[in-house]
């Protein structure tokens, strides 16, 4: 499974997922003509996305969904309140999904999940193709078991590391965006994404890519620091950062070498 975030952060979020000879984007954040760029600058044609995946309604998810999936023709799934405020001029490309269902998306197995944030019916996903399983979680609040039971057994992990929370509070921010951002329907501070990785985290588990950090409030070797402490000095998973302005190169996942023969009957 291969997976290429094409932009991560407050002004905009988009993530390729290819497997089994079908691509998904997870979020269209960006502006029609610059997520076409990207996917161009990582040789992807955008005419061969098959479905965009969409987590929420805020527009740094969704802001060229419309006009990407009406130009290239791929399907729109999401969860029903979300499906509601991306409108109806793309109704026929929208194919609603309920939380905890599995559903196929060409060679692609995916299950959304619920997260608390200030958007209705905010979603992570889990994708799995091929003995693989990634999972994606940005824009949350906060975590409880239900979350950490939907992440668990993952070979990929795109995980929310938004901010330190002593660069929040001490920062420009206004009193009730930093409330906001810091409350249980905001976004992730670095620690309680370390608390969700460690929680998470198992020998397998290949890579972490520490995603939506916010330019004001974060550093990269902060959520770094905070990722690997969570792993342990002698785990070998790889920590990648995603970032806002290009896409991070593809990297692949492999199947845990024997869990494909495991999982025969
Ligand atoms: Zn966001
Ligand atoms: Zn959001």
């Amino acid at each position: 499974m291969l997976i290429t975030p094409l932009a991560s952060g407050s002004a905009g979020n988009a993530l390729l997922v290819e497997a089994s000879g079908t691509r998904l984007l997870i979020d269209a954040g960006l502006p029609l003509d610059e997520l076409e760029r990207r996917l161009e600058a990582v040789d992807v044609r955008p005419g061969s996305v098959d479905a965009i995946f969409v987590t929420h309604r805020h527009a740094d998810h969704v802001r060229g969904v419309t006009r990407f999936a009406e130009r290239h023709r791929c399907k729109i799934r999401t969860t029903r309140r979300t499906a509601r405020s991306i409108g109806t001029e793309v109704h026929r490309r929208l194919v609603r999904v309920e939380f905890g269902q599995s559903f196929e998306v060409g060679g692609l197995r995916l299950r959304a999940f619920p997260l608390p944030h200030d958007a209705p019916d905010t979603a992570g996903v889990l994708v799995e193709s091929g003995g693989v399983r990634y999972g994606h979680a940005t824009d949350l609040g906060g975590f409880s078991q239900p979350v950490v039971d939907a992440l668990a057994g993952c070979r990929g992990l795109f995980l929310e590391f938004n901010h330190d929370i002593d660069m929040l509070l001490g920062g420009e921010d206004p009193p009730h965006l930093k409330r906001r951002i810091a409350g249980p329907h905001g976004h992730l501070s670095n620690a309680d994404a370390a608390r969700l990785l460690g929680s998470v985290a198992h020998p397998d588990l290949e890579l972490v890519w520490l995603g939506h950090l916010s330019r004001r409030n974060n550093r990269p070797e902060l959520a770094e620091e905070a990722a690997r402490g969570a792993l342990g000095a002698s785990a070998q998973t790889r920590i990648l950062t995603a970032i806002q302005d290009e896409p991070l190169s593809t990297a692949c996942l492999r199947p845990i070498p024997g869990a494909l023969e495991h999982s025969r009957p």
